[in-house]
């Protein structure tokens, strides 16, 4: 048999499945894989299933329905005053997974380099590697997960095409401020480089700071994409319902690999999703409220149980410091342990780097209903004897 292809072959299954299966296997609280426990906002549902049945369940438009397209440059004005022609300026995606691959299969040639930011999402390395491009890393750490002007002096460079930059940052907990957004801009206007933005978190951001989108920045309007996901917004993770902003020239390479990747998203989650990003803006600034809510439900959980939290700026995620926990096992290993033994999943850390991986952090997930947390952190105690 000949063999699949090697760059993807390389790779192992996601940690994400990995510690969800192994979860089910041990009946595990499952605070590992980003993913709500409830069933997202009653009426945003309410309006898929209507639109199942009364609406068009043929191939839509393969840019996205004109009505979402709408919604998300309205969107795009409403919380971050950015004019987008919806015409011409937005494309409706399978999920920001899908927008992602669509982005740099669009733009990336072999052999340029791509600037990223590790700890980073899973599926942005193995997609460029695909692409045949170069992936060059500035390592965060934490717990400022922060960089200098001269780490990116040393990550970019003449080959440098792209950056792609995710804030809030999973799963750092990360939210990146103006003045680090600013140093990333110069850079990407000295190198001439493209940024491509993934912003899934953008309505989860806590104690009051905003979410500032690299694209309203000086000169980076023309070149960034700016990635959304309803996944995340409307807590339905399952429905894989993205959206790309940037301008036309940028948006028309992306779209012609979306044509040959998923052309279209089914057309009643496009129309939901449509109704729901045109709530008033209590249901936004309550679904951040709600999830910082959970972040000190289980921060203070966690704390009770012995294990040394650092601080959580937004996303659905908090990260515990093992060393600082006094506990010397890698981060790999006692994520396998607690699922098993205390029945509780949590995320290695480590997943999310290409190299200098550090091995005495993991990941536990805030975005569960209260009684997921507390029996998780009920668990833990009982396990850690507190
Ligand atoms: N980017 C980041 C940083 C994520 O955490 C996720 C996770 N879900 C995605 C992209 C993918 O989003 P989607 O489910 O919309 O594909
Ligand atoms: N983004 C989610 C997380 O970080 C997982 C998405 C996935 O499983 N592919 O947990």
């Amino acid at each position: 048999m000949k063999a699949g292809n090697s760059v993807l072959s390389g790779y192992g299954t996601t940690i994400f499945e990995v510690m969800s299966r192994l979860a089910e296997t041990h009946k595990a609280v499952n605070l590992g894989q980003g993913f709500p426990d409830g069933n997202g906002p009653e009426d945003v549902v309410e309006v898929a299933g209507r639109y199942l049945t009364e609406g068009w369940n043929q191939y839509p438009s393969m840019m996205g329905l004109p009505a979402l397209r709408e919604a998300v440059a309205a969107h795009a004005k409403r919380f971050y005053g950015l004019d987008v022609d919806w015409r011409t300026e937005v494309m409706v995606t399978s999920g920001a997974t899908e927008a992602l691959a669509a982005c740099l299969f669009g733009l990336l040639e072999p052999g340029d380099e791509v600037v990223l930011f590790q700890p980073l999402y899973d599926s942005y390395v193995p997609i460029i590697r695909r692409a045949g491009a170069v992936p060059r890393f500035v390592t965060l750490k934490p717990p400022g997960w922060t960089f200098t002007a001269a780490d990116l002096e040393a990550a970019f460079g003449p080959r440098t095409k792209l950056v792609l930059m995710n804030t809030p940052q999973n799963p750092a907990a990360k939210v990146w401020t103006r003045d680090e957004l600013a140093m990333l801009a110069d850079a990407c206007l000295a190198y001439d480089a493209l940024a491509v933005c993934d912003e899934v978190y953008e309505h989860l951001v806590f104690d009051g700071r905003p979410h500032v989108p690299l694209m309203t920045l000086p000169g980076m309007r023309e070149r960034t994409l700016r990635i959304g996901s309803a996944g995340k917004t409307f807590s339905l993770t399952g429905w894989k319902v993205g959206y790309v902003t940037g301008a036309a020239a940028l948006l028309q390479p992306v779209a012609k690999a979306h044509q040959f990747l998923t052309f279209t998203t089914p057309p009643n989650l496009q129309a939901a999703v449509a109704y729901g990003l045109s709530k008033e803006d209590g249901y936004f600034t309550g679904l951040a409220a709600e999830m910082q809510a959970k972040r000190d439900r289980l921060t203070a959980g966690l704390t009770a149980a012995g294990l040394s939290v650092l601080p959580a700026e937004g996303t659905y995620f908090v990260t515990v410091d093992l060393r600082a926990s006094g506990i010397a096992e890698t981060d790999a290993d006692f994520c396998k342990r607690i699922t098993a033994e205390a029945g509780v999943a949590a995320i290695p850390v480590s997943a999310f780097y290409e190299n200098d991986a550090p091995d005495h952090l993991i990941r536990f997930c805030v975005c569960k209903k209260d009684e997921t947390l507390d029996a998780g952190v009920a668990r833990l105690k009982a396990y850690f004897g507190r």
